[in-house]
C-alpha cells in the first residue's frame, strides 16, 4: 500500500478482525463512511465503459499511507513555465502537519480525475496530478512550508480559461480551510479566527512568489524581483463573476498563445460569438475563395452556425492559421482584437439541477431520451465534447441522415473516454457553451432520483 497508497474494503476489514481492533468491527461501515468523510479514504470511481455504469468500488486511496516520492519527470516535462500558472498556499510554521496535505489530496481525487502519466498513476506521497478537462492539468504538491498548485494547459498557458483557474484556485482555498478548521479545532488550538496559511502568486520562473496582500493593495501594477507583473497572473487566479466583457486591463491574447494553432474547441467557441457577415468576411481577408464559402452555404442552407464553424476550420486545415494570422486580419479590418478573448471564456451555468444529479454519468436511458431531443447541433456538441472531426464524419456516415442516431452515438463516444470523467455537469455546459442552453437535459433528468440513478448505476455494474 505504500507504493501505490491504494488498499481494497475487504483487506481494511480484514485488519479490523484482529484481536486490537475487535471493538470497532460491528460499526465497520460506519467507521468506513467516516474515514471517507475525513478524506483519509477517497473512493476510486470506476466505470463500465460500455454502459457507463459505475462499477463497484474496490479500490480506495489512502494517500497518508504513500512513502513513495514522485520519480517521475512530470514536472519538468509538462509543467514548463510556457504553459503553467502556479500559486502557493504558504503555512506559517517552517512545515505542514502531513495531515493537511494529504487529505488535501483526497479531497482533491474526489473532484477531478487522477491522471496517468507513462503509464503510471501521478500521487505520490505528497504530490497527485489530475485532468480537469482535456486541456487543463491540475498538480498540487507540498515542498517545505508550501502547499503548490500548478495549472498547465495543453499547448499555452496564455489560453487557461480563466474562470476554470479561479474555480480550482476557489476549491482547494475552501477545502483547505475546512480541514485547517477541523485540525485546529482537534488539537484544541486556541481558538483564533486567522487561517493558518496565506497564499502566495507566483511568476513565469515558478519558484518566485508575491503575497496576495500586496497583489490586493498595489492597484495596476506589482511587479516581483524579475520585473514582472504578477497582477496579470493574479487577475487569471481571481476572475470577477459574471463578468462578460474583457475589462480595462485586457490586452488580449499573449504572444505565446497567439503563436499557438487554435484547438478545433476554441474555434467553435469563436464561431458561435461571431456574426455571419463578419466571419465572411475575415475568412475572405485571409485568403479563402468566395466559392467556398458559397459551397458551404450550399451545403448548409439551414444551419448558419455549421457554416461559420466549418469557415473556420477551412482556414486552419487549407491555411493553417493560427491565432497571429486572425489577429492581424481582424485588426487590419478594424476590428476589435479582442474578439479572439472569446476563446478564453466559459458561458457561466445557472444551473437548477441538483448537484448529486450532475455528478453523475448519464445512464443508458439519459442518453436514449437525451438523442432526439438534441437535433441537428450534432456536430457542434461533438466538437465540443471533444470528438475529432474524423470521428463526427464517420458518425454522420454511419448513422446517414437518422439524426437521433447520430447524437446517440457522440454521447456513447464521448462516454466511453475517460480521461476525464464524463458526467451531467460535463454535458450541461457543453450544451450551454455551444449556445444550445440546457433545458432539454433539465428535462430528461427533472424525474431522475439521484438515488436510484446510482442504484442503477451499481447494479447494472453489477451485471457486466
Ligand atoms: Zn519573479
Ligand atoms: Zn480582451
Amino acid at each position: 500500500m505504500s507504493e501505490n497508497g491504494m488498499i481494497q474494503k475487504v483487506d481494511l476489514y480484514q485488519i479490523w478482525e484482529q484481536e486490537e481492533f475487535r471493538q470497532i468491527l460491528p460499526f465497520k461501515e460506519y467507521i468506513f463512511d467516516m474515514l471517507i468523510h475525513l478524506d483519509i479514504v477517497s473512493e476510486q470511481r470506476r466505470y463500465d465503459t460500455k454502459t457507463g455504469s459505475r462499477l463497484p468500488i474496490e479500490n480506495f486511496f489512502v494517500p497518508c499511507m504513500l512513502t513513495q516520492r514522485n520519480d517521475t519527470d512530470f514536472l519538468k516535462q509538462e509543467c514548463t513555465p510556457e504553459r503553467t500558472l502556479s500559486l502557493a498556499f504558504v503555512f506559517k510554521g517552517t512545515i505542514i502537519p502531513p495531515a493537511l496535505p494529504n487529505r488535501l489530496i483526497c479531497a482533491c481525487l474526489s473532484m477531478w480525475t487522477l491522471k496517468e502519466y507513462q503509464g503510471r498513476k501521478l500521487m505520490f506521497s505528497g504530490f497527485v496530478g489530475l485532468s480537469f478537462d482535456k486541456e487543463h492539468d491540475i498538480v498540487v504538491c507540498v515542498e517545505g512550508n508550501k502547499i503548490l498548485l500548478y495549472l498547465v494547459h495543453k499547448r499555452s498557458k496564455g489560453l487557461i480559461i480563466p474562470d476554470i483557474a479561479t474555480s480550482v484556485r476557489d476549491c482547494l482555498f475552501v477545502t483547505l480551510e475546512r480541514i485547517s478548521e477541523f485540525y485546529q479545532s482537534s488539537i484544541h488550538c486556541k481558538t483564533s479566527s486567522k487561517l493558518p496559511f496565506l497564499t502566495e502568486y507566483s511568476c513565469s520562473k515558478l519558484n518566485c512568489f508575491t503575497s496576495e496582500k500586496k497583489l490586493v493593495s498595489e492597484t495596476e501594477e506589482c511587479l516581483c524581483k524579475h520585473g514582472e507583473n504578477i497582477k496579470n497572473n493574479w487577475r487569471i487566479w481571481n476572475k470577477k463573476k459574471e463578468q462578460k466583457q474583457c475589462d480595462a486591463n485586457c490586452q488580449g491574447l499573449s504572444e505565446d498563445a497567439l503563436s499557438q494553432i487554435p484547438s478545433n474547441t476554441e474555434l467553435l467557441r469563436l464561431s458561435v460569438n461571431c456574426e455571419t457577415r463578419m466571419l465572411h468576411d475575415l475568412a475572405l481577408h485571409l485568403g479563402m475563395e468566395e466559392m467556398v464559402w458559397s459551397d458551404m452555404v450550399e451545403n448548409y442552407p439551414t444551419n448558419t452556425q455549421m457554416v461559420k464553424f466549418l469557415t473556420l476550420m477551412h482556414l486552419k486545415e487549407n491555411d493553417e492559421i493560427t491565432f497571429t494570422e486572425l489577429d492581424n486580419g481582424l485588426r487590419e479590418m478594424e476590428i476589435t482584437p479582442h474578439t479572439l478573448c472569446v476563446v478564453r471564456q466559459r458561458k457561466q451555468v445557472k444551473s437548477s439541477i441538483p448537484d448529486d444529479i450532475l455528478d453523475c454519468i448519464p445512464s443508458d436511458e439519459i442518453v436514449d431520451r437525451l438523442a432526439p431531443l438534441i437535433g441537428k447541433i450534432v456536430f457542434q456538441l461533438g466538437i465540443e465534447l471533444g470528438l475529432s472531426v474524423e470521428d463526427l464524419e464517420s458518425i454522420k456516415e454511419k448513422c446517414d441522415r437518422d439524426l437521433t442516431a447520430q447524437n446517440k452515438e457522440v454521447l456513447f463516444a464521448w462516454r466511453k473516454d475517460r480521461t476525464v470523467k464524463p458526467t451531467i455537469r460535463v454535458l450541461e455546459q457543453a450544451f450551454v457553451n455551444i449556445g444550445k442552453g440546457a433545458r432539454c437535459l433539465k428535462e430528461v433528468v427533472k424525474d431522475v432520483d439521484p438515488n436510484t440513478l446510482k442504484a442503477v448505476e451499481i447494479v447494472t455494474g453489477n451485471a457486466t
